[in-house]
Formats: structure tokens, C-alpha cells, sequence
């Protein structure tokens, strides 16, 4: 049987959603993102949802938006997808990475010994669609020696008068982070990843939510970063293609990053059967969860805390006491059956680029601990239980097959 790692989720509404924006004759920014952005702001509580062309390249837009320059420093976890410390390169300033907790997100004790005067964000990420704990990381930005530690350099750092922080919510569009709040309003900024292989798409794509506190207006915000996000230009294309609409200005050095209506369409017509789609992950999430909380080898992925819940992005199962070079046999043993696995992640130390920065894996032990026996399963609501039996089956077959020829 073969399975995919992760088939974008497309029907006929989604279909018909991009026919409609096709034959609308309106293709770029226009309505279908309009609505999009109204979609995400209800569903996620966010004040205000910017959709841009990715979440790359919205943090990066963010980051110059709060205007860090080389030496600011930007706390990141080590163990992540490489998006989020190149997003701060791109921004001119230096990742400092950290290490994560056993449940793959940042820790927020080691957040607090990797503050400098030089900090100017922290970037958690909600690993899997798991959501970290705000609570404390809030408390942390405003504890009253951090406050006095932080140096504002621009309008808007001093606005903010703290540490900035920037969820990557890449992976947890739909995770509740307490009973009644979802996550994207949670911290300062949030952003979703749209990305094909993510729990909504675009194909490709990203939506900033913002959340800043009084006395910033984040609707005002919201036409700024818009225009930003079109060269800094005073009318957008839809406005200017009306009669007489033609005179526009270039007030900044913005970037062009806006998202089209054709991608926006894809998205529309997901995130209204998000509530559905998301039942279904959760049934996918658990099956696992059943079949694997049983063996003495294995390691399940945290999916509910207190009031946190994830939004079974991944299916991060760990393999105890597993080497590396056990791991990858385990996977490929798996390969053999057609069944599609993946790691996540591996931790950015352990990449070239990131090696030659500087950075070396030693200092992020639990992140590497995590990365060493980690195997990520198929999850998406195309799963049926027959699909199902076969990946578990695989998998614990797979598993034998590599111990008992160690
Ligand atoms: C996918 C992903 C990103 C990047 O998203 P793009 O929309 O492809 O730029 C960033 N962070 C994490 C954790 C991701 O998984």
C-alpha cells in the first residue's frame, strides 16, 4: 500500500473557490484574501490577520517592521524548521538559539538565561501544533528587571517598552491554548504558515496576526504592514485598476509579499471545513496514540495539556533509547512497505549553514535527544482505519526488524 506523507487536502469547494476567483477576472490581492483574513481573525481571535505570500517572509517583514539591526539578538529554539532563524538573518540581526523541553517546545527557563540587554524577540514555535506556554513566557517579558534590561532604538520598541514576542504558529493554526482561546492571539504577533503541506494551505502563503498591547492600534498597524507588504505603495492594484484611480505614491522601503486571491481561494474554502477536518486529525492523532502508548519502546507525542490542545499537525513518535542510525533503518525498513515517514526536525545546529555560523549541537542536549529517535507518521483526514492498521503494523514491524538484528 502506498502512502503519501502529506496530501494537500483538496475537494470540490476547494475547487470551485479557485475556479470562482479564476473567472472573476480578479486574480491577485482582491476579496478571496479579504475574506480569508476575516476567516482567520474570527477563528483564531487574533485583532488583526494580514495574509502574505509565506510565513518566511512575513516574520522577516515583522522583524524590520520592530527594526532590529545587526547585533540585536532574537531568541529562537534550536530545534525548529530552519525558517524561523533565517527569517532573522534575513532581518539583519542574530538568532540565539535555545534549548527545548521534552514535549519539543522552547524551554522558557532556558529563555530566561539567554537574555542579554541585546534581545530584542523571542520566537517560540509550537512544535507539531502542540502551544507553548505563553503564560510564563508573557510573564517573563514583563518581569520587571527584563523590562529594565530591554533597550528601545526605535519609535516602535520604545512603544513596546520589552521584549517583543512572535509565536511561529507555522504548524498550530486551530490548537486551543486555554479552553476558550485559540492560538494567534496569544503573543505580541502570531504567524500561520499556509505552506501545502501544512493543516490549511494556500499552496503557499503565510497570515500575521497581530495582538500588540495599548497604545499601539493594531487596525492602524494593519494598513501599514499592508501597504509594506506592497513596496510601501499608497494604492494596491485593486484600486488603482478602478477608473481615474491611477496616482499612487512610494512612501518606504516595503517588501512584495502580498498573497494572490487564487492562493487566498484554496485557503477560503479550507478553513470553513477546518472545524471537520480537524476532527478528523484528531482521530488519525489517536489512533496512534492507542496503538503506540502500549509499547514499552515507544514515546507518544503530548496532545492535550490542562487547557492546551494541539492541532495534530504532526505525529511525532519517538523511538526510546534509539540511536540515530537506528532510527534511520527503522525508516527505512518502513520505506520498503510504501508508507512515507519524515523527521522533525532535524535541529538547526546540525545543518551545514548553520554549523558554519557557529553553532554546534552539544549545547542544545535536549533538543538532539529529541531529534535522535524521532519518526513523524502520515497525519490527515484521508486516513481510513484500514490505511491506518497498515502504517501501525509497519511501523512495529519495522521496529523489530532493527532490534533484533542489533
Ligand atoms: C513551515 C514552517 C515555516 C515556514 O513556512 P513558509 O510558509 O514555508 O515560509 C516556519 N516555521 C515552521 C516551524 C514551519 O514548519
Amino acid at each position: 500500500m502506498k502512502i503519501p506523507f502529506s496530501p494537500p487536502y483538496i475537494d470540490n469547494s476547494v475547487i470551485n473557490e479557485v475556479v470562482d476567483s479564476l473567472r472573476s477576472g480578479w486574480i491577485t490581492s482582491g476579496p478571496k484574501v479579504k475574506a480569508l483574513e476575516e476567516e482567520i481573525k474570527s477563528f483564531s481571535g487574533a485583532k488583526e490577520a494580514l495574509c502574505v505570500n509565506s510565513w518566511t517572509s512575513g516574520a522577516i517583514m515583522m522583524l524590520r517592521w520592530l527594526g532590529v539591526k545587526a547585533d540585536d539578538e532574537v531568541i529562537v529554539p534550536a530545534y525548529t524548521y530552519s525558517a524561523t532563524a533565517l527569517a532573522v538573518l534575513h532581518a539583519g540581526a542574530k538568532p540565539v538559539m535555545v534549548d527545548s523541553g521534552k514535549d519539543f517546545n522552547i524551554s522558557v527557563d532556558a529563555i530566561r538565561k539567554a537574555i542579554t540587554p541585546k534581545t530584542k524577540a523571542i520566537i517560540p514555535v509550537d512544535i507539531a501544533g502542540f502551544p507553548c506556554d505563553y503564560d510564563h513566557m508573557m510573564e517573563l517579558v514583563n518581569e520587571p528587571e527584563i523590562r529594565n534590561l530591554f533597550k528601545a532604538e526605535t519609535s516602535v520598541q520604545e512603544t513596546l517598552g520589552r521584549i517583543l514576542v512572535m509565536n511561529d504558529a507555522a504548524h498550530s493554526l486551530g490548537a486551543y491554548y486555554n479552553r476558550n482561546q485559540r492560538t494567534g492571539c496569544e503573543t505580541d504577533i502570531a504567524v500561520f504558515s499556509l505552506h501545502a503541506v501544512k493543516n490549511v494551505t494556500t499552496a503557499e502563503g503565510g497570515a500575521i496576526c497581530l495582538n500588540l498591547p495599548a497604545p499601539f492600534d493594531n487596525a492602524e498597524l494593519y494598513r501599514e504592514l499592508r501597504m509594506m507588504s506592497l513596496n510601501c505603495q499608497t494604492k494596491d492594484a485593486f484600486s488603482k485598476s478602478k477608473a481615474g484611480g491611477w496616482r499612487y505614491d512610494i512612501v518606504g522601503l516595503g517588501m512584495k509579499i502580498n498573497m494572490a486571491d487564487v492562493n487566498a481561494a484554496i485557503g477560503l474554502a479550507q478553513i470553513r471545513e477546518y472545524p471537520e477536518l480537524l476532527k478528523e486529525r484528531k482521530r488519525v492523532f489517536a489512533t496512534y496514540t492507542k496503538a503506540f502508548e502500549r509499547c514499552s519502546w515507544a514515546v507518544v507525542p503530548p496532545s492535550i495539556a490542562g487547557e492546551k490542545e494541539s492541532s495534530y499537525h504532526i505525529y511525532a513518535l519517538r523511538i526510546n533509547d534509539f540511536t540515530e542510525e537506528q532510527r534511520d533503518r527503522m525508516i527505512d525498513e518502513i520505506a520498503k512497505s510504501g508508507v512515507a515517514v519524515n523527521v522533525h526536525f532535524i535541529p538547526m545546529p546540525m545543518l551545514s549553514f548553520f554549523k558554519s555560523l557557529g553553532y554546534d549541537i552539544k549545547d542544545y542536549p535536549q533538543a538532539y535527544e529529541n531529534f535522535k529517535g524521532e519518526i513523524s507518521l502520515p497525519i490527515y483526514p484521508q486516513l481510513d482505519d484500514e490505511k491506518l492498521d497498515f502504517i501501525i503494523k509497519t511501523v512495529k514491524a519495522a521496529y523489530e526488524t532493527v532490534v533484533s538484528a542489533t
